[in-house]
């Protein structure tokens, strides 16, 4: 039993293991179908043009809204240099009005819409005041959410007495 096979375009080396010789060789298929060999274009009209950037290379000022993994909010961004360096777009507009944010400051949406960019929305906190200021979301969340639980657990509904 050999592991070679000729076609009528060459030859090919099945994936049957030879065990002619009792041991196992993996062999290495070279279909003719399929293999695409050196220089050889399959797809010209869908392949990349040399020197055109690829349709996922935004330009410089390009924005994107991506959701931030740890917070789970939606945040917007903008590239501002090549090659691929983005920058949130609230720190910029923070910036913009009030200078370099100093170290240690984020950027607050005072809205909670954490895609309002408008610079009236915008505040530099620092971290500790950053916490301090959303310590009320998460305890004014906390009585939402006993309040609703409460509602559906006696049935009360809202301008019932
Ligand atoms: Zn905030």
């Amino acid at each position: 039993m050999s592991g070679i096979v000729v076609t009528p375009k060459g030859f090919s080396v099945t994936t049957k293991p030879i065990r002619d010789s009792g041991r196992f060789v993996g062999g290495v298929r070279y279909s003719p179908t399929t293999q695409i060999k050196p220089g050889e274009r399959r797809s010209i009209r869908t392949e990349f043009k040399h020197g055109h950037p690829s349709h996922n290379k935004l330009p410089v000022g390009s924005v994107r809204e991506r959701r931030e993994t740890h917070t789970g909010l939606m945040r917007a961004w903008v590239k501002v240099a090549e090659p691929n360096v983005w920058k949130k777009r609230a720190v910029i507009v923070c910036e913009s009005i009030h200078g370099p944010l100093p170290r240690g400051y984020v950027v607050h949406h005072k809205d909670r819409d954490s895609l309002n960019d408008d610079p009236l929305n915008l505040a530099a906190l620092t971290r500790k005041d950053h916490q301090n200021e959303h310590r009320l979301d998460i305890a004014l969340g906390h009585v939402a959410s006993v309040l609703a639980n409460f509602k559906h657990e006696f049935g009360y509904q809202e301008g019932v007495a």
